[in-house]
């Protein structure tokens, strides 16, 4: 995690074409990590993220929001954004004459800063809570939310925009996607959950799918809890935690297993404890 001094506090001040409500929800601090937005669908924003802990921090002015609407920038007195494809098929394209007004507006503002520029899109490489610790320790972030059968394949070439996958499935829009991203990016900037250290037993955060978890009752439907849980002894705890979070690991995920015994000279084969 970067220790790098963010600043939070000072209201920013930047130029803008389209006149800024002064008094939002969602006040624009200087220095604070900055998601910038590029959608048909500005309206769908926050969303989710306006929600629990990454609302009260975006409250809070520890990480804002920025979205950029699509629509304005399309072509004519319909605004058009989009065309049929070249070659023929079903469906429509972004164009890239538009979407390219879109990142210019995106760029004001992050010259000089580390500030990654996202499509989201199923051809994209799948995203990784790796990727979300990158993204937390930048500056902030520009995601591209596409719509249709996508955005030409120029304007991504041109700005060099890298394209990001939620997963192997097909959305409608990258909406959903952004919503994802940015929540799981947010909760690791400091500050944003209230209780640090829960980032740093969660699943993947060292390669491994997180232990099982138990709360109150003790005793629920003839189910009782391990009772290493009830021992005190920190030491039996975190090596049972270990273990069962290497045998769940194996079972579930051979992928990550197998990268995880890479990682740490261990033989995937060998038999689990427990
Ligand atoms: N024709 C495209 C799919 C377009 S879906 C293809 O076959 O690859 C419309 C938009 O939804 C995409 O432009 C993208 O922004 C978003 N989207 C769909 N699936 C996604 C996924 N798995 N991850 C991230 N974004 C996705």
């Amino acid at each position: 995690m970067s220790d790098k001094p963010k600043s939070h506090g000072r209201l920013s001040i930047s130029a803008s074409q389209q006149p800024r409500d002064l008094m939002t929800d969602t006040p624009r601090l200087k220095g604070a990590w900055t998601a910038k937005i590029i959608t048909l669908f500005p309206e769908v924003f926050p969303g989710t993220l306006g929600a629990s802990l990454t609302g009260k921090a975006l409250q809070q002015g520890l990480w804002s929001l920025e979205t950029i609407d699509l629509r304005p920038f399309g072509e004519g007195k319909h605004r058009n954004v989009d065309d049929t494809p070249y070659g023929g098929g079903a469906g429509m394209v972004l164009r890239p004459d538009v979407v390219s007004k879109a990142l210019d507006q995106a760029a004001i503002g992050t010259q000089g800063k580390r500030w990654p520029m996202i499509y989201l899109s199923p051809r994209g490489k799948p995203f990784t809570q790796e990727r979300a610790q990158d993204w937390a320790d930048a500056d902030g972030i520009t995601l591209l939310c596409g719509r249709f059968e996508g955005v030409d394949e120029r304007v991504l070439q041109e700005y060099d925009v890298e394209e990001v996958s939620l997963g192997d499935f097909v959305l409608t829009g990258g909406e959903i996607a952004a919503q994802a991203l940015i929540d799981a990016t947010v909760r690791l900037i400091p500050r944003v959950l209230g209780n640090q250290a829960s980032t740093e037993d969660e699943s993947f955060q060292h390669g491994l799918l997180e232990h099982p978890q138990y709360t109150k009752p003790k005793l629920w439907r003839d189910r009782d809890i391990p009772d290493v849980l009830l021992s005190g002894h920190h030491g039996e705890i975190a090596k049972w935690q270990k273990a069962m979070a290497e045998r769940l690991t194996k079972q579930r995920r051979p992928d990550l297993w197998r990268a995880y015994c890479d990682a740490n000279n261990r033989d995937p084969d060998e038999d689990q404890e427990l």
